[in-house]
């Protein structure tokens, strides 16, 4: 496999909120890993200059739908998972398979949800859009699953069960037994809270029934689309420590007045940001990046923290190997700078002011998946270019 070596890195962010940015200039890659952390080398296979810009972990979306490889039956749309990447995303995490259409959610039976989650993690499996990494087999959780259930999907390589079609408190032993089953076979539980879903048939969780389930995800925290009150959030950041997801389909707005709480109460590692689409919010390739700004505006948050929020932190909430520039780490990577006419000096200043990047290129596994410039984006003010290969 090729070599690649980037060097005139302006800004490099780690993917760790808690050591968020890097000192070095310059990457070396090797097999599809990173293998140097700033290098002295001067040649590879691919020589990369990039001219300056800001240099992030792949972005990592948080909560997608995907159903049948790049088409979603929700919009009847085709490529979505393609136009993502050009938004900065090289990996997404299913937060359930569940809009396919006829999908009988209203009478759900337990084998054909678990049958849909198998069947979608081993098409995703081997099925990337463009090079994404589709994290898909995303169990939803309804009444009379078996552990078996649970480690048929933990076998397969899933990583997270939903709870989302399920009535809360009216058999507290087996949602107990859920998250415990879970939890002890390394999967991640994640609630879908606030209101009602588009589905109608979702059931409204706030602070009483989560504080009580006790997921490690809190799903779109600011609403999936409706949140619950601002009250329940709070009790939410404040008598837990369950990750706390923010949601581009969700409630702006007290998304922000959220943000500025779990910032004075030194929350922010337990931030992960997705879209939660597609859905009725539509397909939204540039989603997780205006997500991304709207987090990085909020007073008390720094830019490069919220970049770590959509990479580092959601592969640790995730499991997932990617999301860090770190050696040994597969070389997930999107160059990305400011657009011509945006406010700020540097790209993070551009970020902070609630502005959108520009996408010169994104790497994959080391591969260069986007070369020249993002369609979904505009270009940054000075992309950066191959110098020699
Ligand atoms: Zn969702």
């Amino acid at each position: 496999m090729k070599s690649v070596l980037i060097h005139h890195i302006g800004t490099l962010v780690t993917g760790d909120i808690r050591a968020p940015l890097s000192d070095a200039a310059s990457l070396y890659i090797q097999d599809g890993l990173f293998k140097e952390i700033g290098t002295g080398r001067t040649s590879a296979d691919i020589v990369i200059d990039a001219r300056g810009n800001l240099v992030t972990p792949g972005l990592i979306d948080s909560h997608v739908h995907p159903s049948f490889g790049d088409f979603t039956p929700v919009q009847n749309a085709t490529n979505w998972i393609s136009n993502y990447l050009h938004g900065g995303v090289t990996c997404m995490v299913s937060a359930g398979e569940l809009h396919l259409p006829g999908l009988p959610i209203d009478n759900p039976d337990p084998n054909l949800f678990r049958s849909l989650a198998l069947l979608t993690r081993a098409c995703y499996d081997r099925h990337r859009p463009s090079g994404v990494k589709v994290e898909a087999g995303t169990m939803m959780l309804v009444p009379g699953m078996k552990r078996a259930d649970f480690e048929a999907v933990a076998a397969a390589g899933s990583k997270c069960v939903k709870f989302i079609f399920y009535s809360y408190g009216e058999n507290p032993d087996e949602q107990a037994d859920y998250v415990r089953w879970a939890k002890e076979l390394g999967l991640k539980v994640k609630i879908h809270s606030g209101g009602v879903s588009r589905s109608g048939v979702s059931r409204p969780a706030g602070a009483d029934v989560i504080l009580k389930l006790k997921p490690d995800i809190v799903g779109h925290i600011n609403g999936g689309p409706i949140p619950m009150p601002l009250s329940d959030m709070e009790r939410i950041l404040l008598e837990s420590d369950y990750l706390l997801e923010i949601a581009y389909g969700g409630n702006h707005s007290i998304a922000q007045t959220f943000m500025k709480k779990v910032a004075e109460q030194g929350q922010l590692h337990r931030v992960i940001l997705g879209t939660d689409t597609p859905s009725g919010t539509g397909v939204a390739p540039r989603g997780l990046l205006r997500t991304m700004a709207l987090v990085a505006s909020v007073p008390g948050v720094k830019p490069e923290e919220a970049v770590c929020m959509a990479t580092g932190s959601a592969a640790l909430a995730h499991n997932l190997n990617s999301g860090f520039v770190q050696e040994g780490k597969p070389a997930d990577l999107v160059i990305m700078g400011k657009i011509q006419g945006a406010s700020g000096n540097t790209p993070l200043e551009s970020l902070r002011d609630g502005n959108l990047l520009g996408i010169s290129m994104v790497l994959i596994d080391g591969q260069l998946v986007i070369r020249d410039r993002s369609l979904q984006t505009p270009p940054p003010e000075t992309g950066a270019r191959i110098i020699g290969h």
